[in-house]
């Protein structure tokens, strides 16, 4: 797997301004402790953006796992201890927006495009539903003006009339629209934000603005849809303190579903990587995922919060991620099957905490994904010291049962154990997804086959000493809960 170390540093700054990309470089440390601002932020109290600072970069190793296992508890404790797992129709790869990051801009002349009708989308829900009984459906697509309102009011009776809730994502729209697919039945909508920094937006995204999507987050929650937000993490610009507002912002919004995924370049854009660099320190762009999927946990306690396909994209292979995973589990959750040697824990001098790769096949989880010879992304290190897994971790939790998991190369399986509720396996039907390419390694990330991808998943899931949840899965906040009567937990806050 290509890794920074290939890509001359000038190259990458020259593109993406790594010194900017947040969550890859530490920030600014104060003087309270850390377990200190976890208990404000698990508490819910009003936050200082330096106790979000200072949560966002763990110290030690202990410090970031005590972020990922409140996330944890969190997580069960507010949306219950089951996954969602939904299925996502990505119907039309055609849009009119420009986004400098995506490979659907409509600049990007190297996509063949399509557009399913309908009928061949409701055909995909159906055959999906043969596979599994999703509780919800997301359709998502460019913002494709193919589509008249109609012809989605269309799909979403019909797919509605199947049993699943639906999730649009289809962009920014009039609200009149909006209105009808509410009325049709469509229950949610999910429009990331993608930055809360105007100026940035309007980079990225030039063929509109951040206060027209936020108009469109408003109007959604005023139709009484369950709104999903999010933004993208690493997007060349975006500094640390962005990512705080946005956080900040979104536990303001307290939006029913949140998502953070990873920015990936796509090389047929502007924001591509330069030609040998693949993408920057992918291992510390999984950690600061987590940290910032962890942490929106405790912000936003109440939202579903995927574990994305991106993270899962830009985790495959990494060695030095397996490493991680196995190190947390054990720690944690008791997990008593292979694991790497202790693993030295690097603390370079920019403060990000790095586990050196461990040497044997057999620990560096090949024979489970990995191709022996792959190496991790070490680093400049700075200073080397021994960590000790130390079994310091709760036991009895949903991780009791966890058992040998094949799954140790996917990170999303990570972001499940630290705040992440919800899984979207791809079934949109195999001729058009291969062209619904947002970032590279998207299409075929779950594999070929939709019955063998939703089996890994489950598998992932069923690995992790989890349970599938049944049922719509609705935001559990009372005002959603009229079809569904999730138990309201009380005593959450620690
Ligand atoms: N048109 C709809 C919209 O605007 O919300 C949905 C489709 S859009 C392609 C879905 C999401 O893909 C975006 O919200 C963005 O976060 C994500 N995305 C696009 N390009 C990406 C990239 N290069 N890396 C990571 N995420 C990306």
């Amino acid at each position: 797997m290509g890794t920074g170390r290939e890509c001359s540093e000038k190259e990458w700054q020259k593109e993406c301004s790594e010194k900017e990309r947040s969550g890859i470089e530490a920030g600014v440390h104060n003087s309270e402790t850390y377990e200190d601002a976890l208990r404000q932020i698990a508490r819910g109290l009003p936050l200082k953006a330096h106790d979000i600072e200072r949560v966002l970069s763990p110290q030690t190793v202990e410090e970031e796992f005590s972020l990922f296992h409140a996330a944890h508890e969190a997580r069960e404790c507010h949306v219950g201890k089951a996954i969602h797992v939904r299925g996502i129709i990505e119907f039309s790869n055609y849009c009119r927006q420009d986004c400098l990051y995506c490979g659907l801009r409509r600049s990007n002349e190297a996509l063949a495009r399509y557009r399913m009708s309908p009928d061949q989308i409701v055909k995909a829900a159906s055959t999906a539903l043969k596979s599994h009984s999703f509780g919800t459906f997301v359709l998502q697509s460019g913002e494709d003006p193919g589509y008249s309102a109609d012809a989605i009011v269309e799909v979403v009776r019909a797919i509605k009339r199947l049993g699943p809730a639906v999730t649009l994502s289809v962009g920014q729209r009039p609200f009149e629209d909006y209105e009808l697919w509410r009325e049709a039945g469509a229950d949610r909508f999910l429009l990331k934000f993608e930055t809360s920094d105007s100026i940035l937006f309007r980079k990225l995204k030039p063929t509109t603005t951040l206060d027209e999507r936020l108009q469109c987050l408003i109007n959604l929650r005023s139709l009484g849809y369950q709104i999903g937000t999010g933004i993208i993490l690493g997007l060349p610009g975006q500094t640390r303190e962005m990512v705080i507002r946005d956080l900040e912002f979104m536990k303001e919004l307290d939006p029913e579903m949140v998502s953070i995924g990873p920015f990936v370049p796509h090389p047929d854009t502007p924001l591509r990587a330069p030609a040998s660099c693949t993408q920057p320190n992918p291992a510390g762009s999984i950690r600061a995922v987590l940290r910032t999927v962890a942490l929106s946990r405790l912000m936003v306690p109440m939202a579903h919060v995927p574990a994305t396909t991106a993270l899962g994209v830009i985790g495959k292979g990494s060695r030095e991620w397996v490493s991680l995973w196995r190190a947390y589990a054990r720690a944690r959750f008791g997990y008593y099957g292979p694991l790497p040697a202790p693993c030295e824990y690097i603390k370079p001098g920019h403060g990000e905490s790095r586990f050196l790769p461990c040497t044997s096949s057999e620990e560096a989880g090949v024979g489970e994904g990995m191709h022996a010879g792959e190496q991790a992304d070490t680093g400049e290190q700075t200073d080397t010291g021994t960590w000790e897994w130390a079994e310091t971790g709760s036991r009895g939790t949903g991780f009791s049962r966890l058992g040998p998991v094949r799954h140790w190369n996917d990170p999303r399986g990570m972001a499940l154990m630290c705040g992440a509720n919800v899984i979207m396996p791809d079934v949109t039907p195999k001729i058009f997804r291969d062209s619904y390419e947002i970032y590279p390694g998207k299409a075929s990330s779950d594999g070929e086959d939709l019955q063998a991808a939703l089996n890994g998943v489950k598998a992932m899931i069923k690995g992790l000493g989890m349970s599938i949840a049944s049922g719509r899965g609705d935001s559990p906040k009372p005002r959603f809960q009229i079809k569904e009567n999730l138990p309201q937990k009380k005593g959450c806050l620690t």
